[in-house]
């Protein structure tokens, strides 16, 4: 199939032919047609699959086809994302495929000076992009309406929920008019997640490209098992050796980022960390350097990372695991995306063996492990989890996620022993986001040795 087949029309066609793009992804050969028909749509899509111009291509399709409003541009199709760096992305791609048509698009988030946002939606746009904090502020200073809008679409809706972001999604929601087509795209496929689609979408068809939680078969995953106070040494020894130009390298903490970004710097090897306490300014100038590969190394939170896209990123490196399995997914989709090859590599030491275990029940795959190089030594046995890891972007901190409410009782996720490497009771193999703890691996191989 290609994009022509797709009743799309001839101005985005040449939008697409100026990129380069020929041959929808599957995401997009599913989701385009439904969404031209006019349909809700729920969508299991990770980053790196396609999913943007999935829904960008068939909403400028159907804004072409609405009558127009008379008098000044309003809000007709509005998109909700949860970070500034992905309304950013949005915006550019709706941009990019829009270019020949006559359409204006707004960007607006928060951590930037609202005036201009205010000024720039009363002149009226067709397209908003936003998250969901900064709209509401815009909202209740009346500074547009959502009245007119026709096309409501949440992306990333899992990790909107992971941050916090429901409330005021549901807020926004009280804006619209009744009358809409609704799309939401998420990663992965949560209770919490289907439950937000039941409220809003209707008679949703859906579309799953991946099964939720799988990685890509175009990354090539391996772990070195690592000291802690070692790892900076490994992780420079690695990129040294590997000639590695592009990297970018996840930690748990903010504090963390900086001090690796300093330290790997102070090597010779230039880095820079990108995390929500920096402002927006500094965020832009670091993804720039990246990019223009004037910056080696790319040092991210989760949430700072999430919605960066940077096509054929080479390596993906995991100074520390995750402690939600589901991270590991999205941060590694961060590599091998829309048709290259990629590399993700994860230091893991003693007391993250039971968040690698997490993650290999959730992918249901287990992750080959490297030859410790010489000169650096693997940690003896599995410890417990330390506290100061905890992940200092997310309110709260992130130690334990998507759990029961204290008191609720088993289930995934708890600070207690269940989730620590002893005291693991045996289990189920069935993966999915279940979390039950076992004593056997992925498909219910015996627990793999790390
Ligand atoms: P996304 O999943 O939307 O973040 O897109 C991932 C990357 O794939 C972006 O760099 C897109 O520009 C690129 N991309 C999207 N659609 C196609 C396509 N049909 N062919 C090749 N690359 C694409």
């Amino acid at each position: 199939m290609e994009f022509k087949d797709l009743q799309l029309s001839e101005p985005i066609l040449r939008a697409l032919t100026d990129k380069g793009y020929t041959t929808p992804t599957p995401i997009q050969a599913k989701a385009i047609p439904v969404i031209l028909e006019g349909r809700d749509l729920f969508a299991a899509a990770q980053t790196g699959t396609g999913k943007t111009a999935g829904f960008t291509l068939p909403l400028l399709q159907k804004l072409t086809t609405l009558k127009p409003l008379g008098g000044r541009r309003q809000v007709r199709a509005l998109i909700l994302t949860p970070t500034r760096e992905l309304a950013a992305q949005v915006a550019e791609s709706v941009n990019t495929y829009g270019v020949h048509l006559p359409f204006k698009t707004a960007v607006v988030f928060g951590g930037v000076g609202i005036n201009p946002q205010i000024s720039l939606l009363r002149s009226g746009v067709d397209i908003l992009v936003a998250t969901p904090g900064r709209l509401l502020d815009l909202l209740n200073q009346k500074a547009c309406t959502l009245d007119f809008v026709e096309f409501f679409i949440l992306d990333e809706a899992d990790r909107m929920l992971d941050m916090g972001f429901i409330h005021d999604i549901r807020k926004v929601m009280r804006y619209l008019p009744q009358k809409r087509q609704n799309l939401l795209f998420s990663a992965t496929f949560s209770k919490e997640i289907r439950e937000l689609a039941a409220g809003f979408l209707n008679n949703p068809a859906s579309v799953d490209v991946a099964p939720p939680n799988a990685t890509s078969d175009r990354v090539a995953q391996s772990i070195y098992r690592a000291e802690k106070h070692e790892k900076p040494a490994l992780l420079a020894h690695l990129i040294e050796k590997g000639e590695w130009n592009q990297v970018l390298v996840f930690t748990r903490t903010k504090h963390g980022a900086n001090r690796l970004a300093e330290r790997l710097s102070k090597g010779g090897i230039n880095s820079a960390a990108i995390h929500g306490n920096k402002g927006q300014s500094a965020r832009t100038r670091a993804l720039a350097d990246f990019k223009s590969l004037d910056v080696r190394v790319l040092v991210a939170t989760d949430i700072a990372a999430r919605g960066i896209d940077i096509s054929q990123l080479p390596h993906v490196v995991n100074f520390e695991l995750p402690n939600v399995p589901e991270d590991y997914v999205h941060r590694i989709g961060r590599t091998g995306r829309a048709g290259s090859e990629g590399e993700a590599i994860s230091l893991v030491a003693g007391d993250e063996v039971s968040y690698l275990r997490d993650i290999e029940r959730l992918t249901r795959q287990k992750i080959p492990v490297n030859e410790t190089p010489s000169g650096f030594s693997a940690p003896p046995k599995p410890s417990q989890p330390d506290p100061d890891d905890r992940d200092d972007e997310a309110p709260g901190g992130r130690f334990v996620r998507r759990g029961p409410r204290p008191g609720a009782g088993g289930g995934r996720g708890g600070s207690g022993p269940s989730r620590g490497p002893q005291g693991r009771s045996s289990g189920g193999s069935s993966g999915g986001s279940s979390s039950s703890s076992s004593s056997r691996g992925p498909q219910g191989h015996p627990r793999p040795r790390h």
